[in-house]
């Protein structure tokens, strides 16, 4: 029946609405078309009247009684049913009220019943056209059914005032129909309006909740969801938070180009999306991180599921033709036991994928209470290490680093301490970091090379000293130039100063570090590679980079792992050394039969507790004197 109007769905629905907002009206409308009825049937006495009129109040009774129903019992997917059963009852109605109007003619009724009805009818179909513009089929049918019965029998009675009435109402017709139909236009270009700017709005709180490159949910996405799923999570489950932060990404970026980054990170979400169980959040946190949140039974679950998540994100990746493989670390947080709110859930799994990145990468780790007593101290450290260099907690040790065949001592590493007033002696692992986190290590470094090279300048001119750098030092602008005037103030030849290096440095390598290693060495400034063997021990950077030394980490020498790999290992690092001209240097040598391998395994120099810890100054100074009192240099010999 709707026909002509084809109006969308929800258009429809609302349209539909607004045939049944008003029962008031409508039982208005019931009474008045009753009572006209009535008073005619029961003036006139006429049983056909009587009829028509309990006929009218019965169809008025179910028709207010299923309005009243379905404004209580709404279900928008069953408004053409409900525009069907209105249509029903309003066509009924308006028939039966237009023929008890017809029928007062053709009985020759009192005139004043005559009119009562007939005015009736027309306004009915009148007033009906207004009321129902918003389903004009159903309006206008209504107004043709009232009046229609009304305009045959003021025909068939036939006299001059009649048809004079009988113009009035067909006039009348078309002028309500095309009143209706334009009241229905206005009607539902502003439902449609109304309906567009909802749909706008819906998307556009779509689209604020959605990562444009990845399609997940963004931060504002991930709040909105994780508050939804903790309201939903039942009391005999937990809230798994699994925080993934993809590593290297960065090099991916800075080497292959954005658009790669883009995919790449598009790869990843579609995996996780892929993985995650139904019901998870997955979110693009920013940058490299991604969360996902799923409810769980317990922490095996939760682990079950970040691992097959980590493996699947791990697994190769192709872009343009090139085979990527990206590495992944995760920290896991369960609601309620790593954090009864959101926040200290996120806290919990944020510190969980620090501990897994600083732990090494590429491996998950839960929530453990003892990583926030290592976080307050990380913080404690942090915020007393800027005073630490005023208060005069921090000194420099120095460790001898022995030429292998004479057993005569070439070089001092200097290495920070800082001994705290209450902590006690803190070691550098535990604040360099927190220095270069927190960028203070550049303070702290320059503050270390001047103390070292003041010290070192008080040594026999054949003693150099090496000085550790980290990278963000070399980073930082004018790095060069703080070097060189720390050797001129402390009045040491360049070439008696070695700097340390790890590969780390070269990881998201740019024009200053090759700048500041060229600058500096063509003043005659030596470098070593510093713990090599522990990072990717790419050759590239030995080639490309005037090293004059290779320091082979002391997980090589001492410790656990050493063996007939690393023993091999060694060896082929020698003899790199021997081929390029560089001093190769074993650390962390605690035993003679250590010191005896590595010097047989070709090492020139070695650094270990076996000769020396790191000590004081004036320690440094004494063993020096000792050496020159002694022509024989005694143990170091071996
Ligand atoms: P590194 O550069 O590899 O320094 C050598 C570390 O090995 C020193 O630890 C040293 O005490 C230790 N070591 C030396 N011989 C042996 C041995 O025979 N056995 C064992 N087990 N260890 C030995 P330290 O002083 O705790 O320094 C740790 C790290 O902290 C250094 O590793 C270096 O990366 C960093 N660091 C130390 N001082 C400085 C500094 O002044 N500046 C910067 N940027 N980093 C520093
Ligand atoms: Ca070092
Ligand atoms: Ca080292």
């Amino acid at each position: 029946m709707a026909g002509g109007d084809a109006v969308s769905d929800r258009v429809r629905r609302s349209l539909v609405e607004t045939l049944y907002t008003q029962p008031l009206s409508m039982a208005l409308g019931a009474l008045c078309g009753i009572t006209a009825a009535g008073t005619s049937a029961w003036v006139s006495g006429d049983r056909h009247l009587w009829i028509g009129a309990a006929l009218l109040a019965l169809i008025a009774a179910i028709r207010i009684s299923m309005a009243v129903w379905l404004a209580k019992h709404q279900d928008p997917g069953k408004a053409r049913r409900d525009e069907l059963l209105y249509e029903a009852g309003a066509f009924s109605y308006s028939i039966t009220l237009g023929m008890i109007a017809g029928m007062t003619f053709l009985l020759h009724v009192p005139s004043p019943l005559q009119t009562l009805m007939a005015v009736n009818a027309v306004g009915y179909g009148a007033g009906i056209c207004a009321r129902n513009a918003g389903r004009p089929a159903i309006a206008i049918g209504q107004l043709f059914l009232s009046n229609l019965p009304v305009i045959v029998a003021l025909i068939l009675v036939g006299t001059l005032p009649f048809y004079a009435l009988t113009l009035t109402i067909v006039l009348l017709l078309p002028a309500m129909t095309s009143i209706c139909l334009k009241l229905f236009a206005l009607l539902r270009r502003s439902v449609e309006a109304a309906e567009t700017s909802a749909d706008l709005a819906e998307k556009m709180k779509k689209f604020a909740r959605t990562d444009v490159v990845t399609n997940l949910a963004n931060r504002a996405g991930l709040n909105h969801d994780l508050a939804a799923m903790q309201a939903a999570l039942p009391p005999d489950r937990k809230l798994a938070l699994c925080w993934i932060d993809l590593d290297r990404f960065k090099e991916v970026n800075d080497i292959l180009g954005h658009q790669v980054g883009d995919r790449v990170l598009a790869e990843v979400a579609a995996r996780l999306a892929a993985q995650a169980p139904p019901g998870a959040t997955v979110a693009r946190f920013g940058g490299d991180e991604f969360i996902i949140a799923a409810e769980v039974h317990g922490r095996a679950e939760s682990e079950d599921l970040a691992r097959i998540l980590l493996e699947d994100v791990t697994r190769p990746i192709r872009v343009e033709g090139e085979r990527l493989t990206i590495g992944a670390s995760m920290g896991i947080g369960l609601m309620p036991d790593d954090g009864a709110d959101l926040d200290t859930l996120m806290q919990s799994a944020d510190l969980a994928l620090y501990h897994a990145k600083s732990n090494g990468r590429n491996q998950l780790r839960f929530f453990d209470p003892a990583m926030t007593r290592d976080l307050v101290r990380r913080k404690e450290i942090e915020a007393e290490l800027r005073l630490a260099i005023q208060r005069d907690e921090l000194s420099i040790f120095f460790q001898p680093i022995v030429d292998l065949d004479t057993g005569r001592i070439r070089t001092f590493e200097a290495l920070v301490r800082w001994f705290h007033p209450i902590k006690g002696e803190l070691r550098p692992d535990e604040f360099i970091p927190v220095a270069e986190e927190t960028g203070v290590i550049i303070t702290l470094g320059n503050w270390i090379t001047a103390q070292a090279t003041r010290i070192a300048a008080t040594w026999p001119e054949e003693v150099t000293i090496a000085v550790n750098l980290s990278p963000l030092q070399i980073k930082a602008p004018g790095a060069a130039l703080g070097i060189l005037n720390a050797l001129k103030d402390a009045k040491l030849d360049p070439r008696r100063l070695e700097l340390e290096v790890t590969e780390s440095l070269f990881l998201d390598e740019n024009e200053n570090t090759a700048r500041f290693i060229d600058e500096l060495a063509s003043y005659g400034v030596r470098f070593a590679l510093d713990d090599f063997g522990t990072g990717y021990s790419s050759l590239g950077y030995i080639n490309k980079f005037p090293f004059k030394k290779i320091k082979v980490d002391r997980s090589f020498v001492s410790g656990a792992n050493v063996g007939k790999k690393s023993d091999a290992i060694i060896r082929a690092v020698a003899e790199m050394g021997t081929t390029l001209e560089m001093d190769i240097v074993a650390e962390g040598l605690e035993t003679i039969e250590q010191v005896r391998a590595v010097r047989a395994a070709g090492c020139t120099l070695g650094q270990g507790y076996y000769f020396s810890r790191a000590v004081p100054d004036y320690l440094a100074a004494m063993l020096l004197a000792q050496e020159r009192d002694e022509d024989a240099p005694g143990k170091l010999v071996c």
